[in-house]
């Protein structure tokens, strides 16, 4: 059979991609790509849009979310949970609890702005984003419109980055929480591009790997858009020790991360295996343990 190919790690409307659920699943259908799961922050308000028309194109999909927990500055730890299941009651209200989340920091950051003397509204950027989940990329997007900074990457740097003066956190998880949440919500939590933790040296990043471990992580993404040879060495590692999945996806955003390419990871691309087990992984997550008389 020929060589086929898949992305897990990608965003669209619902959060803070620009293209639509419809368009991201048609465009990895033109990419050639044969699965795709859609991870957006902190909401699945596109799985049943993207859904219909994976079905429509003959592309295999699986239901993701990607959510941010609590790790020390200068790092950032995301978790992506892959499988989760839609009608989750339980599901529900972790979404409206982190989008309660971002409501409560974003006026934060748009105030801040606007002292910078900064004209930009709540409004501006509710309108920008479309949907529930609001985020940096969205404002950054506006500073970029308006001619405030000449890329989205200059406005995180001038403003909205950690360490820069309109910088504001917001609510998390803590790793435990974010890990439990995601099981009981029928799916499997996955490490996001680890690099993103910003780990001193291998010892600390297997220490940080390894808690995840004991708190139920199941899987890692070894294939991302900032992950080199070394990185994706280290993440393949570190899977074969702990015994865990291995993912990868692009993490695509449209024009919001112009460079990243749908079904490209830093020039490489993600092997159908990797959904093949991560999906059957999935299933058998899902299924109620074996009862014994
Ligand atoms: P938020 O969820 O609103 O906190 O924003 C997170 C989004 O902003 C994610 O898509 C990040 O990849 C993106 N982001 C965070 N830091 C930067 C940065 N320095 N440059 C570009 N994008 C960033
Ligand atoms: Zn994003
Ligand atoms: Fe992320
Ligand atoms: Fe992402």
């Amino acid at each position: 059979m020929a060589e086929s190919f898949v992305d897990l790690h990608c965003h669209s409307t619902a959060s803070d991609g620009t293209f639509s659920p419809t368009e991201v699943v048609r465009l990895a259908k033109e990419c050639g790509l044969s699965a795709l799961s859609l991870t957006d922050h902190d909401t699945i308000a596109g799985v049943a849009e993207a859904v219909v028309e994976a079905k429509l194109l003959g592309i295999d999909f699986l239901p993701g979310i990607e959510i941010s927990a609590e790790y020390p500055h200068p790092g950032t730890m995301h978790i992506l949970g892959y499988g989760v299941d839609p009608e989750s009651g339980k599901l529900k209200k972790l979404t409206d609890t982190l989008i309660a989340g971002r409501d409560n920091r974003n006026p934060r950051i748009i105030a801040k702005l606007q002292q910078l003397n900064v004209a930009i509204t709540m409004e501006e950027v509710e309108n920008e984003a479309g949907g529930q989940v609001v985020g940096r990329p969205h404002i950054a997007a506006i500073l970029h419109r308006k001619g405030y900074v000449s890329s989205i990457k200059e406005a995180f740097n001038k403003y909205l980055a950690q360490g820069a003066p309109a910088y504001f956190d917001k609510e998390r998880l803590t790793p435990k929480q974010a890990l439990e949440m995601i099981r009981q919500c029928g799916g499997l939590p996955v490490l996001a591009h680890a690099l993103q933790l910003h780990t001193d040296n291998d010892g600390q990043l297997d220490r940080v790997v390894k808690d995840l471990v004991d708190l139920g992580l199941a899987g890692i993404e070894v294939f991302h858009s900032d992950h080199n040879p070394e990185w994706i060495a280290k993440c393949e590692k570190l899977a074969a020790k702990y015994k865990l999945l291995k993912t990868g996806g692009s993490d695509f955003h449209g024009t919001n991360k112009a460079h990243i390419h749908l079904g490209m990871a830093r020039g490489h691309r993600v092997p159908r295996e990797l959904f093949d087990q991560l999906k059957a992984a999935c299933a058998a997550a899902a299924r109620p343990p074996l009862v014994r008389p």
